[in-house]
C-alpha cells in the first residue's frame, strides 16, 4: 500500500511519486521528517481534546493498526454506526487517504483533517461554519466571522476523504478542516477541490527541475538524469522555459546555439559555472548614516526577530515569548526607536541615512502588520519610512545591476561579494524547526538563529559595499 498516491503527490512535482516507486527505500530528508513530526504532534494534540465521553450520546472508536488494517477497520466502524471515528483510512489500488476523524451527522459522515496550515482568517466580510474542537460532534456549527484559506494539499486530502465515504454511500457533504489554531474545526464544501484533472494527468517520464528539488530526496537520481539529458531546466527550472520547449529548444546548449540575446548568454555563463553577470555600470545608493536589517518570523504567527548591522557591530531584538501579544509588541517598539533614534541622529547632524535590506517583502509587512495590531509605532509613522528613500531594498538595486544564472537571491549573490556564511544549509524549513526549539528554551537553537540572522544582515553589508566599489571582476552580459 506504500506505493499509491497521496494527496501530497497531487501538489508540485509529479515524478517524485515515480521516483518513490522505483527507489522506496530512499530515506526521508530531515526536513520531511521534522514536518512529519510537527503534524503527528498536532494530530496528538486535537485527538486528546475531542470529546472523549458523553454516555449515550455518541459512540467514539480510535482506530489502530498499520493503513492497511485501519482502512479496513475504518469500513467497518462507518458500518457499526460510530459517531466519532479517528485515525481513519480509506484506499483505492490508485491512492490512499487518512482522515484524523470521520463524525457522523445527518445525511452521513463528515470528514475532518488536521493541518498545519492556517487555514482560516478572521474577516467581518465573511462567514464561515464553525464548531470547536472539543465540542465537535455535541454543537452544531455556528456562523463566525473567518474567510477560509484553501491549501492543494489539504483540499486534495479532503475530496479524497469525501470520495471514500462517497464509494460507501456515506458522504454527509462537507468536511472539516482544523489547522494552526487547533481549538476551531471550520467546515467546507469540497466539491470546490477538483480531485480529477491532477488525478487522470498520466505520470511524467522524466524529471523536471523545479524549485522544490533542492530538499528532494529524489535528486540524487534525478540530477545525473537532467544531466545526462542536458535538460534544459537544469537552466531554467519548472515552467521557465515552456515557450522555449514549444519552440523545439529542450536542452541547455540547444538555448546556447539559439543565439537568443540575454537568455543564451546568460546559459553559456552558466554552463561556465559563472553565477553572475554585469547589465552595466553598477551603482547603488550609499550614505553618511547606513544600517542593515534583517528580520525573522514565525509562519504567520508574527515577527520575533529584527536584527542590524550597525557601525561594526550586531544588534539583534529578539524575543523567544509567543508571538502576537506583548512581548511581541515590546520587542518591535525597542526596535524601532533604536532604529528611528539613528536615523534622527544622523538628520541633527545634517548626514544622509539609509537603512537596507535585501528583499524587504517580509521586513515591510512586519512593520506594516505590527503598527497595525500593536499601535506603537503608528501605520502612518511605518508608512512614511517605508515609502522613504531612506529604506532601501538591496535586492532591487541588484535586480537592476546584474542577471544571474542560478538567481538573485542573497545566497547566490552575497558569495560572489565575498561573503560566507558560517553555518550552511539553514532554510527557511529548518529555521521554523529552530523558531520551535529556541521557543521551548533550546539555546542552541536560539544562538543559531542569532548567528544565521547576523550572517544574513552582514552579507547586505558586503553586497553593497562591493557593489560600491563597482563589483570587481563581473563581466558583462553584453560581452
Ligand atoms: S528531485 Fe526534483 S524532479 Fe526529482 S522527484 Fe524530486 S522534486 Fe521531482
Amino acid at each position: 500500500m506504500k506505493d499509491v498516491l497521496i494527496a501530497s503527490d497531487l501538489v508540485g512535482c509529479r515524478y517524485r511519486l515515480v521516483q518513490r516507486r522505483a527507489h522506496p527505500d530512499t530515506p526521508r530528508t530531515h526536513a520531511s521528517l521534522a514536518r512529519k513530526q510537527r503534524h503527528d504532534a498536532a494530530v496528538e494534540l486535537v485527538l486528546a481534546a475531542l470529546p472523549a465521553k458523553a454516555p449515550g450520546r455518541f459512540r467514539r472508536i480510535d482506530l489502530v493498526g498499520d493503513d492497511w488494517e485501519r482502512s479496513l477497520a475504518t469500513l467497518e466502524a462507518i458500518a457499526a454506526g460510530y459517531t466519532h471515528i479517528t485515525n481513519a483510512v480509506f484506499s483505492t489500488r490508485e491512492w490512499m487517504v487518512k482522515a484524523e476523524l470521520l463524525l457522523k451527522e445527518e445525511g452521513g459522515y463528515t470528514p475532518v483533517i488536521v493541518s498545519n496550515h492556517r487555514v482560516a482568517r478572521r474577516n467581518e466580510r465573511h462567514s464561515t461554519l464553525v464548531v470547536p474542537t472539543h465540542r465537535l460532534g455535541l454543537s452544531a456549527p455556528m456562523e463566525a466571522p473567518f474567510k477560509i484559506r484553501h491549501h492543494a494539499v489539504d483540499g486534495y486530502r479532503l475530496a479524497l476523504t469525501a470520495r471514500g465515504l462517497e464509494h460507501v454511500g456515506q458522504y454527509s457533504g462537507h468536511a472539516g478542516i482544523i489547522g494552526q489554531d487547533r481549538t476551531q474545526a471550520f467546515f467546507t464544501e469540497t466539491s470546490r477541490f477538483d480531485v480529477d484533472t491532477p488525478l487522470e494527468q498520466p505520470l511524467p517520464s522524466a524529471p523536471v527541475r523545479l524549485k522544490e528539488c533542492t530538499s528532494c530526496r529524489f535528486w540524487q537520481y534525478c540530477e545525473p538524469q537532467l544531466r545526462a539529458a542536458d535538460d534544459i531546466s537544469l537552466f531554467l527550472p519548472g515552467d521557465r522555459a515552456a515557450d522555449l520547449r514549444e519552440r523545439g529548444i529542450n536542452t541547455v546548449q540547444a538555448l546556447i546555439d539559439a543565439g537568443l540575446g540575454d537568455t543564451s548568454a546568460l546559459a553559456a555563463a552558466w554552463r561556465e559555472g559563472i553565477p553572475l553577470l554585469r547589465r552595466g555600470k553598477v551603482s547603488v545608493p550609499r550614505a553618511d548614516v547606513e544600517v542593515d536589517v534583517d528580520m525573522e518570523a514565525y509562519l504567520d504567527q508574527g515577527a520575533y526577530l529584527w536584527g542590524a548591522w550597525y557601525e561594526g557591530e550586531y544588534h539583534p531584538f529578539v524575543t523567544w515569548e509567543p508571538l502576537g501579544g506583548k512581548a511581541e509588541a515590546e520587542n518591535f517598539s525597542r526596535f524601532w526607536d533604536w532604529l528611528m533614534g539613528i536615523r534622527a541622529g544622523a538628520h541633527a547632524q545634517g548626514k544622509t541615512f539609509a537603512a537596507y535590506c535585501y528583499s524587504a517583502h517580509g521586513e515591510n509587512h512586519w512593520m506594516r502588520m505590527s503598527a497595525q495590531r500593536f499601535d506603537s509605532p503608528s501605520l502612518a509613522q511605518v508608512e512614511e519610512f517605508i515609502g522613504s528613500k531612506e529604506w532601501v531594498d538591496l535586492f532591487l538595486h541588484v535586480k537592476r545591476n546584474f542577471a544571474g544564472t542560478m538567481g538573485l537571491g542573497l545566497k547566490q549573490v552575497a558569495p560572489v561579494a565575498g561573503f560566507h556564511w558560517a553555518q550552511e544549509d539553514f532554510d527557511g524549513e529548518e529555521s521554523v524547526n529552530a523558531r520551535r526549539a529556541a521557543l521551548a528554551g533550546d539555546s542552541e537553537s536560539r544562538a543559531k538563529l542569532l548567528e544565521y540572522n547576523s550572517g544574513d544582515v552582514q552579507a547586505t553589508r558586503v553586497v553593497r559595499e562591493w557593489m560600491d566599489r563597482g563589483a570587481p571582476g563581473i563581466r558583462s552580459l553584453r560581452g
